[in-house]
């Protein structure tokens, strides 16, 4: 810390990306939830086209990729804002409605808590039962945010619209976010709720099942109050806080659809195939809807696993706070088989 840092920053806990540096080239990585494909051509094709124009300011509003989206959700365009990533998103919605504070489950997406602490917001963190969200637990949270990722990460389990619905409505109070980052893997949207509830906002991205987290591209679905108020915040800090490439490379995406439906369909096969084969080697495998699994060893403690996976040069995440259980991100079927036999023979090593 140099002795002209504010004094408020002495103490932060940024999040944790030693695992994602350049010194990993060369390891098959399956630790941070990327897609293993490469973005439709189409995606790559307007990202050139829009770099020949970057002399320019980007469009603060996005406007061309929210009419897309507005067509493909049914909601109005100015109903949607956009982030540098749905972190970006994350950060807006905790500078703007979280004054009476935050709620989110103990075990969850670790940014919450980051940007809680960073912007001095107290927060509740509800246990899970058994790995799950159960609604009940969340039941009068008297005006704090409440934070869902659905489906949950690590553990990739989801909650059904019935369930969420509850949270909502025994929260009249509450604003009500909604994570949908891994979504499209299996779970349903609830972007139904924002017609019906006045307190709900969805967070979605393009990290994930459209293979761009390194655009850094993500966005809210809401009402057109809670957009107004958010696109305030983004217009105050950062209005152009998407680049003209990610927005021409995100309308790409959108208009291959075809092209991200086809890799879902892949990483969910692979993802129930590989579930199958990790419990017949004795794991305990939670089920996911996401493209991760989270899941233990009956006798080998997860450290174990990761760290001898990491000689082999494959990287997973380990988590110290939930030690036996490691996540797995679905790689394509080519690099799941290598995981898997590296993995077969940790396991028969370990268990001699
Ligand atoms: N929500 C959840 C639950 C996540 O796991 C992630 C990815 N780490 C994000 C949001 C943020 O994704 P991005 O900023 O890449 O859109």
């Amino acid at each position: 810390m140099s002795r002209f840092l504010h004094t408020k920053y002495s103490s932060l806990t940024p999040y944790d990306t030693s695992e994602e540096v350049e010194s990993l080239k060369g390891y098959l990585r399956l630790n941070t939830n990327e897609s293993p494909f490469p973005p439709s051509n189409n995606v790559i094709k307007y990202a050139r086209e829009a770099a020949r124009g970057m002399n320019y300011y980007s469009d603060p509003e996005c406007r061309l990729l929210a009419e897309k989206l507005s067509s493909m959700f049914g909601i109005k365009p100015e109903n949607i804002v956009f982030g540098n990533g749905s972190d970006e998103i994350l950060n807006f919605i905790f500078m703007a409605f979280c004054e009476n504070g935050a709620a989110f489950p103990e075990i969850t997406y670790s940014f919450y808590k980051i940007l809680a602490d960073f912007h001095g917001v107290d927060c509740v963190r509800v246990p899970l039962r058994e790995f799950r969200i159960v609604p009940e637990d969340y039941a009068n949270m008297n005006g704090r945010t409440i934070f869902i990722a659905n489906p949950n990460a690590p553990t990739g389990i989801a909650l059904t619209l019935a369930e969420l619905e509850r949270i909502i409505t025994s929260n009249p109070d509450s604003l009500i976010v909604i994570d949908e980052a891994y979504v499209d893997f299996g779970a349903e949207s609830a972007v139904k709720f924002i017609e019906s509830y006045d307190n709900v906002i969805i967070t979605r991205t393009f990290s994930k099942s459209r293979s761009m987290a390194g655009a850094r591209l993500g966005w809210c679905m809401t009402n057109e109050a809670l957009a107004r108020d958010i696109r305030n915040i983004k217009n105050t800090l950062t209005p152009y806080n998407i680049n003209a490439m990610t927005q021409a490379a995100g309308l790409g995406a959108l208009e291959d659809d075809e092209y991200t439906r086809k890799n879902i369909n892949v990483i969910c096969r692979v993802r129930d195939n590989t579930k199958n084969r990790l419990r017949e080697m004795g794991f305990e495998v939670l089920d996911s809807l996401t493209n991760f699994l989270f899941a233990r060893h009956e006798k080998i403690s997860g450290g174990k696993i990761y760290s001898s996976l990491r000689k082999r040069r494959i990287i997973i995440r380990h988590f110290e706070e939930i030690s036996d259980f490691n996540r797995i991100t679905i790689g394509s079927p080519e690099q799941m088989q290598i995981t898997l036999e590296v993995l077969r023979d940790i396991v028969s090593h370990e268990t001699r």
